[in-house]
């Protein structure tokens, strides 16, 4: 994962009314695709099809957009990601405007138009006031160590089906510690103790934000359901598959307990 702020780089703001004419622009398709060239982003946008471009702020010194446009093909996030991360941090946070600003369009709780109010990037509804942020799923994840150990299990909703660790969204009503020991008591069926928070990373996949932590084993018998998990069980450092990419914080946690052992 990339271990830089975001704020390195860039400076928070909002408006749907300004415009500049010297800016980076995050060009998204409807896919979530963004657009390069040669591998860069784009000062220029007069050859597109707008559909919205919103300010959202300076972005290395310079103003900077989400545009939506209908271009065929662009790069997915993960592919931004190997060809410049600087790019994907940021967009990783664009792309997530971009989402909120399609789908809020209507009132979710009356149907009425909603409207842009600059001051917090949010839309509201004039007719019932309803206010419509931009969406955050927090969801846990969790490293658990035995010994020399680490649990990891094979979820049935991977497209190609391999070992990981253990997480889910928490659920309303619920701590974020509450909701990795619901996890893992659903999951593998073991209880766990000393708990400890370590670091959060935004998952723009398509919305979540995740929460690492790692425990260690306490009690119990790996037992599955067999629907969401398919299989899980203690591997050793050298035993462990890794990841094709360090794009996430499940791949630095295995990494820590790597360096760790
Ligand atoms: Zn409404």
């Amino acid at each position: 994962m990339i271990e830089k702020s975001i704020y390195e780089d860039y400076q928070i703001n909002f408006s749907d009314s300004y415009t500049s004419n010297d800016a980076y622009y995050f060009v998204f398709n409807q896919d979530r695709e963004l657009y390069l060239d040669n591998d860069n982003l784009i000062n220029n946008i007069s050859s597109f099809n707008i559909n919205f471009s919103l300010y959202i702020g300076q972005y290395k010194n310079k103003d900077c957009f989400v545009v939506n446009s209908d271009f065929e093909k662009g790069y997915d996030l993960k592919e931004v990601y190997e060809i410049d991360k600087d790019i994907y941090l940021m967009a990783a946070k664009a792309v997530l405007v971009n989402d909120w600003y399609i789908s809020h369009q209507f009132c979710g709780r009356c149907g009425t138009e909603t409207e842009v109010d600059e001051k917090d990037m949010m839309l509201k509804c004039p007719k019932c006031g309803q206010v419509h942020y931009p969406r955050i799923a927090p969801a846990i994840i969790v490293a658990i160590r035995n010994e020399d150990k680490l649990l990891m299990a094979k979820h049935s909703y991977h497209d190609n089906i391999r070992y990981a660790l253990i997480a889910g969204f928490v659920e309303p009503g619920e701590s974020i510690e509450e909701a990795v020991h619901r996890e893992v008591s659903e999951e593998v069926g073991i209880k766990i103790k000393n708990l400890k928070y370590l670091k959060s990373q935004s998952w723009p996949f398509p919305n979540s934000l995740m929460l690492a932590f790692e425990a260690e084993y306490d009690s119990g018998d790996i037992k599955v359901d067999g629907d969401e998990i398919l299989k899980a069980k203690w591997f050793k450092k050298d035993e462990i598959i890794r990841y094709a990419s360090d794009i996430s914080i499940s791949d630095w946690l295995i990494q820590r307990f790597i360096d760790n052992n």
